[in-house]
């Protein structure tokens, strides 16, 4: 008879369908008008009735199927009980027949931690950049980002009525990315994208000395890496503290998939076990291509001024 599946790819699986869920709780507080925005450390750092709901839904679902994986959302929430209809217990077929990855086959529930952004580019969110706006849930083992899942809730949104809303893009280290048309940003030409608010004068030096063909400013950590992998930019460049773990676990997952690299402006991976401070304190870099180049690049006077 056949074997049951990995436990990794029956995590992806559902985490692909509660991403599924997540983009329609998105997509419905915008529409019902009323965002509720909260904000947290300032005027930059906000909250929406979406973040909220999203994040009971990806956590509240995922523990109910797999109780001793630790889980871990960026927003801090009253632990009340999750009402019935934010639960998605489905999952992906597809995902659940293709064969996990040898070094993977093994995994047990308490070995693994989920990082979740249940909407990462909230201030975009709130201006009406709806694309900018992704749901991250990444999947970390040994502190290593090896699984994730992106979902872009607003895809397409303007391509006109005939056009499917929305996507899901997932990945796995060893087994590659799914979801869009990989496709390498135009040789010779240096595109970096970075935050569009949440720069500083830190973030435009680091830029400037890179000495860019274009900049591109986006919101979202998750939309920056789809840019990439996308080849829409060559390179990601945010030269300040401001991203968090959770931001940028399913990015790297689905970027090293795919033969990328993500690691802060200092060149340091980033670790993603249960215990680690959730600031991306030394900022982040990341390419698909041509990594070297721009980590060459970043002067010491920026390097010198991250601490990881
Ligand atoms: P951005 O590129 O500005 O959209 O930032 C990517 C992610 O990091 C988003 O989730 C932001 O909320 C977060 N972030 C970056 N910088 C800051 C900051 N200075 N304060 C709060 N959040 C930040
Ligand atoms: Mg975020
Ligand atoms: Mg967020």
């Amino acid at each position: 008879s056949m074997a049951s599946p990995a436990l990794l790819m029956r995590v992806v699986a559902s985490a692909y369908s509660v991403a599924e869920k997540a983009a329609t709780i998105v997509r419905n507080v915008m529409s019902a008008g009323d965002l509720g925005i909260v904000e947290k450390a300032g005027p930059n750092d906000l909250q929406t009735k979406a973040d909220r709901l999203v994040q009971m839904s990806i956590c509240a679902s995922l523990a109910r199927k797999f109780p001793k994986v630790t889980i871990i959302g960026e927003e801090e929430l009253p632990t009340d009980d999750v009402t019935e209809d934010l639960i998605e217990d489905g999952h992906c077929e597809e995902i659940l027949k293709k064969p996990c990855p040898a070094q993977y086959t093994g995994i047990k529930e308490e070995e693994l931690v989920i990082w979740v952004d249940p909407l990462d580019g909230t201030k975009e969110y709130t201006e009406g950049l709806l694309d900018h706006v992704t749901v991250l849930i990444g999947i970390a083992y040994g502190g290593k980002a090896i699984a994730g899942v992106i979902n872009q809730p607003y895809y397409n949104y303007e391509a006109g009525a005939n056009a499917v809303l929305g996507r899901t893009i997932w990945g796995v280290l060893g087994m590659g990315a799914f979801g869009f048309q990989l496709t390498e940003a135009p040789a010779g030409k240096h595109i970096v994208v970075t935050t569009r608010s949440h720069s500083s004068a830190l973030v435009n030096e680091c830029i400037t000395a890179l000495n860019p063909d274009t900049v591109i400013r986006v919101g979202g950590a998750g939309n920056k890496i789809i840019q990439l992998i996308e080849g829409k930019a060559s390179a990601y460049v945010f030269a300040s503290p401001g991203c968090k773990k959770w931001d940028t676990c399913a990015p790297e997952a689905i970027l090293h998939a795919v033969g990328g690299k993500i690691t802060d402006i200092r060149g340091n991976p980033f670790q993603y076990n249960k215990e680690v401070k959730h600031m991306n304190s030394a900022g982040v870099l990341a390419t698909l291509r041509n990594y070297d180049y721009y980590a060459s690049r970043i002067p010491n006077t920026v390097k010198e001024s991250l601490v990881p």
